[in-house]
């Protein structure tokens, strides 16, 4: 499994606000050691990251760490993420749904239906497991808020919605009450992944699979990760959120 976290180096020392009013210093985080690209252009990089041309990759090049920061603390992520939104409800706005409660909507979790960008943006200590996952049992990541305005518009066409996560099963009550705390109240269900089911791609598939085969049709399917998006069932659409802190194959 590539499961990778890089830290960005977020080198702003101005507050800047989320756009849910979650205002997080930017400050110096943990660098990588990644080798240098001199003249690499970060918005390249950036455009071959989320048009999946780049893969594997396991950290941001040391140059574009800043860059990264900009963007995922400033306005352009959010935007970039409306942007994605409004084209998966024009889509859903446009589909005759059978109304016999089989026609569903996947979300993400992690980066799409809730953001760590909180913990991402500490300065106290980098990103490590043990730390990430006391995160998520704290169960207060914001909503990204294109995201939760999907699932609302969602809900209300009638889609049913299916949380589908790489996120550990240890942690279902933890993310039950962060889901609901900040809006996502109701759901057709919550996968969560138990040990010894895969990653990535395989694992996605294979839920995805068990949903097909229990009579739901995948409508739409929402993630930052193309590994969310990629495989089998992968849905009759699917839609990428933006995510240049890391890469999950
Ligand atoms: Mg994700």
């Amino acid at each position: 499994m590539t499961f990778t976290i890089f830290f960005v180096l977020l080198t702003l020392a101005t507050a800047v606000a989320l756009p849910n009013d979650v205002v997080h210093l930017l400050k110096p985080h943990s660098g990588s050691a990644g080798h240098k690209h001199h003249g690499l252009n970060c918005l390249s990089w950036r455009l071959a990251v989320e048009t999946n041309n780049l893969r594997n990759w396991t950290q941001v090049p040391a140059t574009c760490e800043a860059y990264v920061g900009h963007y995922m603390l400033g306005k352009q992520y959010g935007q970039d993420c409306a942007v994605v939104t409004y084209a998966a409800y024009e889509y859903a706005k446009g589909l005759n749904l059978a109304k016999d409660g089989k026609d569903v909507w996947i979300f993400d979790i992690d980066e799409t239906a809730l953001s760590n960008l909180p913990y991402y943006s500490r300065d106290t200590i980098p990103y490590n497991e043990t730390s990430f996952n006391a995160w998520v049992a704290e169960a207060v990541a914001p909503a990204v808020p294109a995201s939760l305005k999907l699932y609302n518009g969602s809900v209300k066409l009638g889609f049913k919605i299916v949380f589908l996560t790489g996120s550990h099963d240890t942690f279902t009550e933890a993310r039950i009450k962060n889901l609901k705390a900040v809006g996502y109240t109701t759901w057709e269900k919550l996968i969560l992944k138990k040990a010894g089911e895969g990653s990535g791609v395989v694992y996605k598939s294979s839920k995805r699979k068990e949903l097909v085969d229990a009579g739901y049709r995948i409508r739409g399917n929402i993630g930052d990760q193309w590994s969310d998006l990629l495989g089998s069932n992968a849905g009759d659409r699917t839609f990428k959120l933006p995510d240049p802190m890391y890469y999950i194959g």
